[in-house]
């Protein structure tokens, strides 16, 4: 479909710091999952705009590279003020696109505003090692240097926080980026970026291409590209993963997911269920750490009653309407996936304990809504648990003992998040070092780790060794080179050829 006539606002590139509007003739609607009102149109950038961005990027490397570390550290001190400065209206622009409740949407933006407050920090964080006297005379240490243009692909349920996972750290390491944002919702993605251009990032720095699967594929195989980070499904990631790192290219995946909350009999009971609750449905489910499963170890089969008339409390409603709980899925097509995930539910022969299908939404009949929905008696080799649904399905299962509880989770392929919510300290401990999992909450539903961690994953959640942010991303957007030095003076001196393996 061509962009020709159409009256809505478009959703522009960013080539070498200008705002342009795309030569496409491909475009997608933006959507409002509420309201099913078209907002703005999304091109899908051509393969010569996509080149421009790549070539920008590349040309603005030559002199960004060089960057004092204070230039760097001072334009993120200056774009964690304007994120904040303009909360409320980023907020707004992410819950029109996406879905989510107007708190959790600057909760989006909050968590990846600690990442930029991180990205302040280069000086500290960018630094290599010395060692004096390897050998007479001899210090060697380390430089970190970027690496070059750097891209970041993003998926649709955190369109603030994953973007500034990725193009702060990225940039204040001295790289140049190209990133491109879901095209489900990239408008509150590309408010960012222009603050961040606002901050000081200069032309060229931070680039935005707008696509589906060809940008991917562009960005996969393109020379100039040195580093992607991905973060998405576990099919799309594991196809970039392999056609990017066939190209010579650093990946890093993180990907989906099947987190399993594991409940003791010992746990504080309201507690776990408001945690679970919560942790469940919140942002529809949309979360690559939303629980999806739990397991109630013991007598902890018999608070099912409790958990669903928890659960019946919550509202489902627009993201904008003050008091909502659980918002839209992101599209009718996402609407369909997980509607058909219940209903193999129900063929499968799990028991439905709580239907959240078709809720009164009055003023948003017409919304992709699904309501808290539980199923029990769920076990593997069920659609709704080998498959993640990412919509708000809690499956229940019972485990005799946490030891079987523990193999349960490690058999399954995914190893994204997983929390135990228990009174002992000893089971936890087995717990923490006994599952095969990145991130482990004790008692803490949702474990994301702030920035002075980095997120990790096990399994099919992750691929490449680095996580998106933390230390190690400085690992991953920088290359690491050693320097081994000797000068002479009177005493260094070395008396004549030397043709052993010696320093
Ligand atoms: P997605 O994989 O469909 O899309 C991610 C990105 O890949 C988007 O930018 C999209 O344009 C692109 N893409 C889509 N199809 C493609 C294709 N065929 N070829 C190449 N590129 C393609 O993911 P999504 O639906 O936007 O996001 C939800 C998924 O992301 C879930 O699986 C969720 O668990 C996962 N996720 C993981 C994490 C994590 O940190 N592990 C965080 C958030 C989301």
């Amino acid at each position: 479909m061509t962009n020709a006539a159409s009256q809505l606002p478009t959703v522009k590139l960013i080539i070498n710091g200008e705002f342009v509007e795309s030569s496409s003739r491909e475009w997608r609607d933006i959507i409002n999952p509420a309201t099913q009102e078209v907002i703005a149109r999304v091109p899908f950038a051509t393969p010569d705009e996509i080149n421009a961005a790549v070539s920008a990027a590349k040309e603005a490397f030559t002199t960004w590279r060089k960057a004092p570390i204070g230039t760097r550290a001072r334009i993120f001190l200056k774009y964690q003020q304007l994120i904040r400065e303009n909360m409320k209206e980023l907020a707004a622009i992410l819950t029109a696109e996406q879905g989510k409740t107007l708190p959790d949407a600057e909760g989006d933006i909050f968590r990846g505003l600690e990442v930029v407050e991180h990205a302040a920090n280069i000086g500290n964080l960018q630094m290599g090692e010395l060692a004096n006297n390897v050998a007479g005379g001899v210090d060697t240490y380390t430089l970190l240097q970027p690496i070059g243009v750097c891209a970041g692909i993003t998926p649709f349920n955190f369109p603030a926080m994953i973007p500034l996972w990725m193009f702060p750290m990225a940039i204040a390491c001295g790289n140049t980026f190209v990133l491109k944002p879901s095209e489900q919702d990239p408008m509150v993605t590309m408010r960012l970026v222009e603050l961040a251009l606002q901050a000081g990032i200069p032309p060229g720095v931070l680039n935005v291409i707008h696509g589906g699967e060809q940008a991917v594929n562009a960005i996969c195989d393109h020379p100039d590209i040195k580093a992607i980070s991905f973060v998405g499904s576990t099919k799309v990631g594991t196809h970039v993963y392999h056609r990017g790192t066939l190209a010579g290219k650093r990946v890093q995946c993180m990907m989906g997911a099947k987190n399993h909350a594991v409940i003791l009999p010992d746990a504080n009971k309201q507690q776990t269920i408001n945690s679970l609750v919560g942790a469940t449905f919140g942002a529809a489910g949309q979360r690559c750490m939303a629980v999806s499963v739990a397991l109630l170890v013991g007598d902890a089969k018999d608070w099912i009653a409790d958990l669903v008339s928890t659960a019946k409390t919550l509202k489902v409603n627009a993201g904008t309407e003050p008091g909502t709980d659980v918002g839209p899925v992101i599209s009718c097509a996402a609407y369909d996936r997980v509607a058909t995930m219940i209903e193999r539910g129900i063929a499968e022969g799990a028991k439905l304990e709580l239907d959240g299908r078709n809720p009164k939404v009055p003023g948003y009949e017409k919304g992709n809504f699904i309501g808290p929905t539980i199923f029990s008696g769920v076990k593997p080799g069920m659609t709704i648990y080998d498959q993640e649904i990412f919509g708000p399905v809690l499956c229940l299962a019972t485990v005799a003992t946490l030891q079987e509880g523990i193999a349960m989770i490690n058999a399954n392929p995914n190893g994204n998040g997983t929390a135990i919510f228990t009174q002992s300290g000893a089971a936890a401990r087995v717990f923490q070092e006994e599952i095969d999992i990145g991130q482990v909450g004790i008692n803490v539903p949702i474990p994301v780790p702030v920035p002075l961690f980095s997120f990790t994953g096990s399994r099919a959640s992750k691929l490449g060794d680095l996580g998106p942010y933390g230390k190690q991303v400085i690992t991953f957007y920088t290359q690491t080179k050693t320097i081994t030095q000797r000068w002479f003076d009177d005493s260094t001196l070395s008396a004549g050829v030397n043709t052993t393996i010696a320093l």
